[in-house]
């Protein structure tokens, strides 16, 4: 449980207060489900947490994309079909429901960050060739979700994000096409 989003929602679970005061937590949303008709996710926290849960994706320490699940109301929450604590780290392919009604999958929708190498990589070796990242206006680099990043067009040749299938940190799959790596299948 390292990585500052989750520490801070763990700890501030435990003070009691609202979630989302807390200014150094980002990118909360919260998914209300029944007895709404249909259920939505929310950005701004809903009057009253009844009937929802309140979700943060995350990167781990090690680069691994979660998702932090925080269950206020303490209702049913199970996750994969077991019952689960208030607050619950998913993964892809991970399977909730809180309400005895709908099941919600979790999948992870990937957008390629392509682009210069960021300034704080300058000077500092590739993680493949050991080459340094430069100012250089041709460099083109791709940038891993966990923050690792790889040369993909260099003048000099390099193209490193195209020579290996996954990133050397976290080992997700370096893919070059937006969207999901995992859709459930659904009967319709
Ligand atoms: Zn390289
Ligand atoms: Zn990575």
């Amino acid at each position: 449980m390292q990585g500052p989003p989750i520490l801070q929602s763990v700890l501030f679970e435990e003070t009691g207060r609202p979630f989302w005061s807390q200014p150094a937590l980002r990118n909360l949303l919260f998914l209300r489900g029944l007895p709404v008709e249909h259920p939505y996710i929310m950005t701004d926290p809903p009057e009253g947490l009844a009937g929802a849960v309140v979700l943060e994706p995350v990167i781990l320490w090690d680069g691994q994309p979660r998702l932090l699940l925080v269950n206020p109301a303490a209702s049913r929450l199970r996750v994969n079909a077991s019952a689960a604590p208030r607050i619950a780290l998913l993964r892809e392919r991970d399977q909730f429901h809180f309400d005895d009604s709908l099941v919600f999958h979790v999948a992870i929708f990937h957008r390629p960050q392509i682009g210069p190498a960021p300034a704080d990589k300058i000077g500092k070796p590739g993680p493949i060739c050991l080459s340094p990242f430069t100012h250089e206006p041709n460099s083109v680099c791709y940038h891993c979700q966990c923050g690792t990043v790889l040369h993909l067009h260099e003048p000099s040749g390099l193209e490193c994000a195209r020579a290996v299938h996954r990133c050397p940190h976290c080992r997700q799959e370096i893919s070059f096409k937006e969207g999901y790596s995992w859709l459930p299948k659904l009967d319709s």
